[in-house]
């Protein structure tokens, strides 16, 4: 069974947060079903404000099992649930938001968590800068003294700039200032951002964790300074995951480890490939070695997943048409991170600057899933081919 001892991620996926003993022997933590719980005399109903379960929206067995996997996976002190990725972002910036408070995103950051900040955020007094994801210890120079929190994202979404973690939070540790991460990309297994001295890592769990495009979920895991806050505001915002999710969740992250491994070998397989061909003029791929991102991706990551980019000279949307409608294996729609192979164009939001080497041509995403990379490599082949017909 499950130990404190340390041990490899592999083993932990597998291990963590079971509590078999507790459910007679059953290896997966069954799915609570629960708003009322009932305590048996008025001296335990008395004092249920300190009991474990207490009421279904403060959380069953089956959202602390996996809260807790996930906080040993992310190195935190704990973590806690949420019904979506995008919810884990709003309640974590809310939990530094106050009038007149000032917080900094990378210009790559999540086009939901660009908004609410542009939106709801600017409507309650809280003003964002957006900055370049390469700023590294530059960053100090847009810190004002009412800034209250550093957002990262790295790998970016859709155009995959690495930032230099290290540097960020070395100037925004001086400062005092709370630093927190979209980590959604390494699934919180090939990056470690609390090592890296970050204060509070954010998944959408609706990807790799779930990992089969069924569930909506989100995952804030935070260190000792931060947890009890991020706590407090997902209690006082009213928030809970739903019970199945969960539980899908557990599911999802027990094969995580080997899902992943897949994915980082066909990624890799796919994104040479892509560098080769005729019509791609670049490969936003961290793990390849002309990727600018690279030398960082080396130093803190321990692998890539199956999410990258790529830019197509041809922007012609009749041609891409023909491209992308007569793939076998890669679907178009939202998300990633499940096992299918996933293909789309993708548009920058309108406020952000788009980088110089997207300017000319099409930016596309790519998911690459757990079907064999020969397949996939054949499909996007005669796709190219009909595009350039
Ligand atoms: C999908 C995604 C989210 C949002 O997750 P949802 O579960 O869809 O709300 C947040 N961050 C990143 C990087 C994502 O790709």
């Amino acid at each position: 069974m499950d130990s404190e001892e340390p041990m490899q991620d592999a083993s932990l996926l597998a291990h963590a947060g079971r509590t078999s003993r507790e459910h007679f022997g059953v290896v997966n933590t069954p799915i609570y079903q629960a708003s009322t719980v009932l305590f048996p005399t008025l001296e335990t109903y008395d004092r249920r404000e300190s009991a474990k379960v207490r009421y279904g929206r403060r959380g069953t067995p089956t959202t602390m099992a996996l809260e807790e996997a996930i906080a040993r996976l992310e190195r935190a002190a704990g973590a806690v649930l949420t019904p979506s990725g995008v919810s884990a972002i709003t309640t974590t910036f809310l939990a530094v938001a106050e009038p007149g408070a000032h917080l900094l995103l990378p210009q790559s950051v999540y086009a939901s968590a660009r908004s609410f900040a542009t939106t709801f955020l600017e409507r309650i007094g809280v003003s964002t800068t957006f900055y370049e994801p390469g700023i590294g210890g530059d960053i100090e120079q847009l810190l004002r003294p009412e800034t209250r929190l550093v957002w990262l994202e790295s790998p970016g979404s859709l155009t995959f700039e690495i930032q230099d973690v290290a540097a960020i939070v070395a100037v925004a540790k001086k400062h005092a200032i709370v630093t927190g991460i979209d980590n959604t990309w390494s699934a919180g297994y090939f990056l470690k951002p609390l090592e890296l001295g970050v204060d509070i890592s954010v998944q959408a769990a609706t990807k790799y964790i779930g990992g089969h495009s069924d569930i909506m979920l989100g995952a804030i895991a935070a260190n000792d300074a931060t947890l009890p806050l991020v706590r407090e505001t997902a209690g006082k915002l009213g928030l809970c995951a739903g019970p199945h999710d969960v539980y899908l969740g557990l599911r999802g992250l027990r094969t995580l480890a080997a899902r992943l491994a897949q994915h980082y070998r066909s990624g890799m397989a796919v994104a040479q490939w892509l560098e080769r061909q005729p019509g791609v003029s670049c490969v936003l791929h961290p793990g390849l070695e002309r990727d600018p991102g690279h030398a960082l991706w080396k130093r803190d990551f321990t692998g890539a997943t199956g999410l990258f980019g790529f830019v197509l000279e041809e922007s012609d949307r009749g041609r891409l048409a023909r491209m992308l409608d007569g793939l076998r294996f890669f679907g178009m729609g939202a998300s990633w991170g499940g096992f299918e192979s996933l293909l789309t164009p993708s548009a920058l939001p309108k406020a952000r600057p788009c980088p110089e080497r997207f300017q000319a041509g099409q930016l596309m995403r790519i998911h690459v899933g757990l079907e064999d990379a020969s397949d996939l490599i054949a499909d996007l082949d005669a796709g190219l081919k009909r595009m350039r017909r």
